[in-house]
């Protein structure tokens, strides 16, 4: 697995639980908002931190952390990433997978051996918007695969990055993907030190955000807002 950071401790990354937080690199996005440059683009990638090193530290520390969250870059590009999850899992943590959704397979694998216990899928656009946001082709149909099966686990929740290169109706359009959802999330955009240059755009208004999170909450069981 090839890490670029371990977070030692973090209150808000899993539900109600104290974790620490694998950053792996690498990812199959260009997202235009991303500011994650380190673990995205190749010609910045950082030395590989140990995993068994990280495994060391969570050893000692079971007890006082009750989780470790997989995330990115995109974890379910690493080869290994279930073996290294079971790994921790086995130790008694429980396990959360941060994912862009772009690959199902591996999110249903995650689940059918028992590796994770909470999953969180960033929703990023309207399909037809996808190639616009990620700058890649992404075969938007293994976007929806992955919704409708992260919705058949009991833990999980969708969230949104709210990016001012997309519209309101745009996210309106965004809504109907995540029908029934049990916990969803909007969250607030960067605008500095992107992987695109975003500097010029106008962040949406409080207010803006308020409406969606309303439109949205239609929509789903819970929709809350992150800053
Ligand atoms: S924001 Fe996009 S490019 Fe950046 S890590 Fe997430 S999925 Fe990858």
């Amino acid at each position: 697995m090839y890490i670029g950071g371990f977070q030692k401790i973090s209150l808000l990354d899993y539900p109600q639980k104290i974790c620490s937080i694998i950053f792996t690199v690498g990812c199959n996005f260009r997202c235009v908002y991303c500011y994650n440059r380190l673990l995205v683009l190749p010609e910045f990638y950082p030395k590989s931190l140990s995993f068994f090193e990280i495994k060391d530290y969570l050893k000692k520390r079971k007890g006082l952390i009750d989780a470790v969250v997989f995330t990115g870059g995109e974890p379910t590009i690493q080869p290994d990433l279930i073996e290294r999850m079971l790994e921790l899992k086995q130790l008694g943590f429980l396990i959360k997978l941060d994912t862009n959704g772009a690959r199902p397979e591996i999110v249903e694998k995650c689940i059918k051996e028992e590796a994770v216990d909470y999953i969180a899928m960033d929703v990023k656009a309207p399909l037809e918007k996808y190639k616009f946001i990620t700058q890649v082709n992404v075969d938007t149909n293994k976007i929806l695969q992955s919704i409708k099966i992260i919705k058949s686990f009991p833990a999980y929740e969708f969230r949104t990055t709210v990016f001012p290169g997309l519209s309101i109706e745009d996210y309106e359009a965004l809504f109907p993907l995540i029908k029934e959802a049990k916990r969803y999330f909007l969250q607030e955009c960067r605008l500095q030190n992107t992987l695109q240059d975003c500097s010029s755009l106008v962040p949406f208004s409080s207010k803006e955000i308020n409406f969606l999170k309303e439109k949205a909450s239609k929509f789903v069981d819970y929709c809350g807002v992150r800053g």
